[in-house]
């Protein structure tokens, strides 16, 4: 029997209608950081996921690297990582924390395909952890860590459903409805497949984490979380 793939190509428009209701709430701008400008694919550009653009330039300064700006293609001008529409302290951006959170549709896994159910997709978003400096966003296993203050926020957000990959490995982690798996990434046959994520996971998962109930507020579970 051929491994399950979730196969997901995440749009851009639904990216735009997903953070928009961040939006307001933030003023932040991306000063120094240009990791989306790496770490994202680019149909647009022909760009693949790790790649660097080509448009990239220091030269103007360090907050406008791209050399393209005013021109740049729809893909670039309407992404918003959730860094910037408010995930998180400002030591979380991006280039600071070595890695990029973002924000999709929710994506309903597909029980056939598993093998295993998956449960209910009750998460009003999905999101993509690509870890792009493992030595800053440091380990799962460490509260302290970036990339556990990222995912704290995550969930506390609601978010149920994380997927976390690192640039220049094939392998995946999949936070979903409570469960840790870790799978790895499959490579796409489609040659415009610029941004699509897919992976298999397998069963048993390997551990849990809290599952935030959308009827709760955040102050309740917090506080249940620490008694
Ligand atoms: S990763 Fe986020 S903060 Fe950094 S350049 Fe891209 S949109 Fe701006
Ligand atoms: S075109 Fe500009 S904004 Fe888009 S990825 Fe390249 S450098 Fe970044």
């Amino acid at each position: 029997m051929p491994a399950p793939v979730y196969e997901i190509g995440p749009n851009t428009d639904e990216n735009v209608r997903i953070v928009k209701q961040y939006l307001e709430k933030t003023g932040r701008s991306c000063g120094e950081c240009y990791t989306c400008c790496v770490a994202l694919g680019i149909e647009e550009l022909k760009k693949w996921p790790g790649q660097s653009c080509k448009h990239l330039d220091g030269s103007k300064g360090a907050c406008t690297r791209c050399s393209i700006y005013h021109h740049r293609p729809k893909a670039c001008s309407n992404y918003y990582c959730a860094w910037l529409v408010g995930l998180g302290s400002d030591e979380l951006r991006p280039d600071r924390a070595g890695l990029l959170v973002t924000l999709y549709p929710p994506f309903n896994y597909n029980l056939a395909q598993l093998g295993y159910d998956p449960g209910p997709m009750n998460s009003r978003y999905s999101a993509t952890i690509h870890v792009t400096d493992p030595a800053k966003a440091g380990e799962l296993g460490d509260e302290n860590s970036k990339i556990r203050q990222v995912i704290n926020f995550l969930t506390q957000d609601e978010c149920n459903d994380i997927r976390i990959v690192t640039m220049g490995s094939d392998k995946i982690i999949h936070l979903h409805n409570g469960f840790v798996r870790q799978g790895r990434i499959v490579k796409s046959d489609r040659k415009d497949g610029y941004e699509e994520l897919n992976f298999v996971t397998i069963n048993p998962p390997v551990g849990q984490y809290l599952v935030i109930d959308a009827t709760q507020s955040v102050q309740s579970v917090q506080s249940e979380a620490q008694s």
